[in-house]
């Protein structure tokens, strides 16, 4: 069996590399879907970048309590509310990390779903502090970066 759970730490160069755009889906992306529930699931996550277990695909999910599961296939955020808040944040790629950080509290994503088909939704509450910090994710981005 392949070793899907070790998850990038904040020092591995792939989480600094911005996350190239998935041209379709294959077998291997639904592949690589399942192993990310799975890891999110052995890790008590509620969200999860493709690079944070060794892929460079712009993809992430959102699995958090009481929410449908998202995935997101080439998500880009095409809008931010003017409101922000502030929230703690952790990460699976910064153990032991806790951050307060500012972030809109809503934004509007235009992303691909698992038959490629493209939306555009507005995302509020928890579900706007994860897309964010997973769409940070697949810039290259790490919540140590924040001030
Ligand atoms: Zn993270």
């Amino acid at each position: 069996m392949k070793n899907i759970c070790t998850i990038r730490q904040q020092t591995d160069p792939i989480l600094r590399i911005p996350s190239h755009s998935i041209p379709g889906i294959t077998l291997e992306i639904k592949e690589l879907i399942m192993d990310m529930f799975i890891v999110l699931k052995f890790t008590k996550g509620i969200g999860l970048a493709a690079n944070q277990i060794g892929h460079s695909e712009a993809l992430c999910i959102i699995n958090a309590p009481e929410q449908i599961p998202m995935v997101l296939i080439n998500p880009k955020i095409t809008w931010y509310s003017s409101e922000t808040c502030i929230m703690g944040e952790g990460c699976l790629s910064c153990k032991k990390i806790y951050k307060n950080i500012r972030r809109p509290n809503a934004i509007r994503i235009k992303y691909r779903d698992l038959n490629y088909q493209e939306h555009t939704k507005k995302l509020t509450g928890i579900l706007a502090r994860i897309a964010q910090h997973e769409i940070d994710h697949l810039n290259g981005k790490l919540i140590i970066d924040y001030k």
